[in-house]
């Protein structure tokens, strides 16, 4: 049996899991709603996306996503206010990156109303699955890949594209002891970093778990040349702060255009704190650890809003961060997390009521 809302078909679950879930103990991403939304690309368009049982899909052994990677993703949340109203932050934005990703990779880019009017009925359906607890929320993973056959080096014919949810729990990385990357690369001159490619993950696991081997959590990454400018925090872009200046790199061919970076600029032009987007050398922020005008190092992105850093390794060396009062990055993260859950106004437009 099945209804409709707005015009996007809903196959309803028989059985609901909600009563198997923990709600005051989420962890991130491990248990997932009753429902997915699923679209398939074929005969050279974007068929209608449905909302359906969430549950394993069945592929051939020769999809072109097991050979060639082709597979994009996108990281959003929802949030319940006091009133239970659902909202999402910037949602078109993740819409677009989506199909910035989806160029890149020969993806054939989703028309706009099958990722929101989709993801609007799946939320309404999967209402119940939006955690209502302050710092809890519904993750949303929309993902593409290949899903058409065959052994050719060549982009596929059919495409699946899903819009999985797990309700999640604050994420709380601890505080950060970050290495910065000598050798390994997560990204290159016209190469694919700017995209939300499975494959860039795929490819940062390694080295990360270098880093961990010798006691930190995360990997600056550096430019690919030179290894001598800063660029992204884990998957996370990367602010620091020297004195009271706010210091990001520009977004290039190589770092991911991050809607919390780019809410962060925002947020910070209006608030009149100073801020600077220019390319910020290891050398720049060794130096400022040295003579202690280094204030913050903190990673921004959908999952954690904001990371604080609390020390970073150098060739050999480990420098530590100040504890410091009135930090930029709290500030940001409480402005930035109030907006998003409807406990402030908003001047920028960016909520979205579902
Ligand atoms: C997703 C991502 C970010 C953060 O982007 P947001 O839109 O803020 O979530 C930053 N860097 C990389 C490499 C990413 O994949």
């Amino acid at each position: 049996m099945s209804t409709e809302i707005n015009n996007i078909e809903i196959q309803k679950a028989t059985t609901s899991k909600i009563s198997n879930v923990d709600f005051d103990n989420l962890s991130f991403g491990k248990v997932f709603s009753d429902h997915m939304l699923l679209g398939v690309y074929k005969e050279g368009k974007w068929q209608a996306p449905k909302v359906v049982p969430y549950e394993p899909i069945t592929l051939d052994p020769s999809a072109k996503i097991f050979h060639y990677g082709q597979s994009i993703f996108e990281g959003l949340k929802a949030y319940k206010d006091a009133n239970g109203d659902t909202f999402l932050f910037r949602p078109l934005d993740n819409w677009k990156r989506l199909n910035i990703s989806a160029k890149r990779l020969s993806i054939p880019e989703l028309p706009e109303e099958h990722f929101i009017e989709g993801l609007k009925a799946l939320l309404q359906v999967d209402d119940e699955w939006i955690p209502k607890k302050d710092g809890s929320s519904l993750y949303i993973r929309p993902f593409i890949f290949a899903s058409g056959n065959g052994f050719h080096a060549s982009p596929a014919d059919e495409y699946t594209f899903i819009i999985a949810t797990a309700p999640s729990g604050a994420y709380f990385s601890g505080q950060l002891k970050v290495l910065i990357e000598q050798t390994y690369s997560r990204s290159a001159n016209g190469g694919v970093g700017f995209a939300k490619a499975g494959g860039n993950y795929a490819g940062q696991f390694y080295p990360t778990q270098l880093a961990v081997e010798k006691g930190y959590q995360q990997v600056i990454w550096t430019d690919d040349t030179t290894h001598e400018y800063i660029e992204e925090a884990g998957a996370m872009n990367i602010f620091i702060r020297i004195n009271d200046t706010l210091i990001t790199g520009p977004t290039s061919d190589r770092i991911l255009d991050g809607i919390t970076r780019k809410s962060i600029l925002e947020i910070a032009k209006s608030e009149n704190i100073p801020f600077e987007v220019r390319k910020i050398s290891v050398t720049e922020v060794v130096e400022a650890s040295k003579n202690g005008s280094l204030k913050e190092m903190f990673g921004a992105g959908t999952a954690a809003v904001i990371s604080p850093i609390s020390a970073f390794g150098y060739k050999d060396t480990d420098y530590d961060l100040p504890k410091i009062a009135n930090s930029y990055g709290e500030r940001l993260k409480k402005r930035i997390t109030d907006i998003q859950t409807n406990k402030s106004d908003d001047s920028f437009g960016w909520r979205y009521k579902i």
